[in-house]
């Protein structure tokens, strides 16, 4: 399997591949998923190299809560607060996981079913 920075997202976060970016801070990168699965689909990522959170340790408390703190700021500027949005993240095959690099999907903007499949 790749290296966290060798994926997609690790070229995104070099700017060598261009994305909709909404929101970049030192240790966190967000942008709009190339393939939405809601009408707002953004994707919430650290830019240090966590292939996911099994990967992630406690010196990475802070970034961590970090990306949950920037979805929910980007959920409030995109108006979704009071019409409810979904985070998600993918770990490993079974969860459907197919980058390498540890990312919390922001889904809203349609009503969704529960459990997800
Ligand atoms: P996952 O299945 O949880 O690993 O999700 C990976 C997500 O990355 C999918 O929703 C893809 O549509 C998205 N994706 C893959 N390549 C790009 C890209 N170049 N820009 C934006 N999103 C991407």
């Amino acid at each position: 399997m790749n290296q966290p920075s060798d994926t997609i997202f690790g070229k995104i976060i070099r700017k060598e591949i261009p994305a909709q970016i909404v929101f970049e801070s030192e240790e966190v990168l967000a942008f709009k998923d190339i393939n939405p699965q809601a009408p707002l689909h953004i994707l919430i990522i650290p830019k240090k190299p966590l292939k996911d959170i099994a990967d992630a340790r406690l010196e990475d408390e802070n970034l961590l809560g970090k990306l949950l703190i920037v979805a929910g700021e980007i959920a409030r500027r995109e108006g979704v607060q009071q019409s409810g949005f979904r985070l998600v993240i993918n770990n490993g095959k079974n969860a459907g996981q197919e980058v390498p690099h540890l990312h919390v999907h922001l889904l809203a903007g349609r009503k969704m079913s529960w459990p997800p499949g």
